[in-house]
């Protein structure tokens, strides 16, 4: 059942896992998930990813996945780029767009932001709109406050940018970034006395959290056992994650953890099944793999 983030995050306890996803493989692990959780999940495609599957696909493979789902399920725009991008896919059937503009100044990030708002109330669109505020960026394990001040979400900003634009979802920066190396020697620590601020500035606006996956060291460790080089790889802890679902996140972004999983099977399987030319049997492995992945995580994020 197709459904607003928004209607998502207030009628479900705990945080919302949030997949991106690009092919049949990852949509089929994805929503066999939810469904073994019983839990609603948010299907995010970043525009790269819509160019990569292209709009038949798209439209086809949504619907597959409502047919799949025996949960609610909310499609969601990642890092939508512009007002058209975000317009393009409401017209697609999307429930939930980003428009990040977090990179521009904060007087224009909030008039782009609220422009996309606007558009959804003026043509009566049921329709969530999650914006950025702050720079997720790989940072040093030993930041200073002074550069934690530059690049993190300010509470106080986040106070004015909430009450202006009239948004459904703010995407925090408090120590998550994307990517497989999101700390140097270790897992970076949260700054979760920043969010504290920021979660009561807000007054109980759902906030995100990009770039948040785990990184097994597991799967990188498969991985590498079988050719990949993926080294000084870091990402934020169980704990950090139960920790910021007590203050506000509703919504957690997964990407990397997924495709290591994927790329652990796939590598394992390509060894293993060194005679066989079955694409079938190898992607059903990745996808079986990816779907592991996305229960443990699910199941993570089910707390209060
Ligand atoms: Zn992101």
């Amino acid at each position: 059942m197709l459904s607003t983030t928004k209607e998502i995050f207030s009628s479900t306890r705990g945080a919302i896992a949030a997949f991106n996803w690009y092919n049949m493989e990852t949509a089929k692990a994805i929503s066999t998930a939810a469904n073994e959780c019983k839990r609603p999940v948010i299907l995010q495609i970043s525009e790269s990813g819509i160019r990569y599957m292209g709009i038949p696909c798209l439209k086809g493979m949504m619907s597959a996945i409502l047919e799949i789902t025996k949960v609610p399920v909310a499609f969601h725009l990642d890092h939508g780029s512009s007002i058209e991008s975000c317009i393009q896919a409401i017209s697609l059937g999307f429930s939930s767009v980003m428009i990040d503009k977090s990179h521009e100044q904060l007087e224009k990030n909030i008039e782009y932001t609220k422009q996309v708002v606007d558009y959804i109330k003026k043509h009566n669109i049921n329709t969530s709109v999650e914006a950025e505020l702050g720079t997720l960026a790989g940072i040093e394990d030993d930041i200073n406050v002074d550069e934690k001040d530059a690049v993190y979400t300010n509470p106080d900003v986040a106070k004015r940018f909430a009450e202006e634009t009239g948004i459904d979802s703010l995407a925090v920066a408090i120590g998550t970034s994307h990517g497989a190396h999101k700390g140097k020697t270790k897992s970076p620590k949260l700054d979760i006395e920043r969010l504290i601020e920021i979660h009561k500035n807000t007054q109980g606006l759902p906030l995100v959290l990009h770039g948040a996956s785990g990184v097994s060291h597991d799967d990188i460790n498969i991985c590498n056992m079988y050719g990949a080089k993926i080294e000084n790889a870091f990402g934020i802890t169980d704990d950090d994650i139960r920790a910021a679902i007590q203050h506000g996140v509703k919504k957690i972004n997964i990407d990397t953890d997924l495709r290591i999983g994927y790329m652990a099977a796939l590598r394992k399987g390509l060894h293993e099944n060194n005679s066989s030319i079955d694409v079938r049997k190898l992607l059903t492995m990745s996808s079986d793999r990816m779907r592991e992945v996305a229960v443990e995580k699910i199941k993570l994020f089910d707390c209060n």
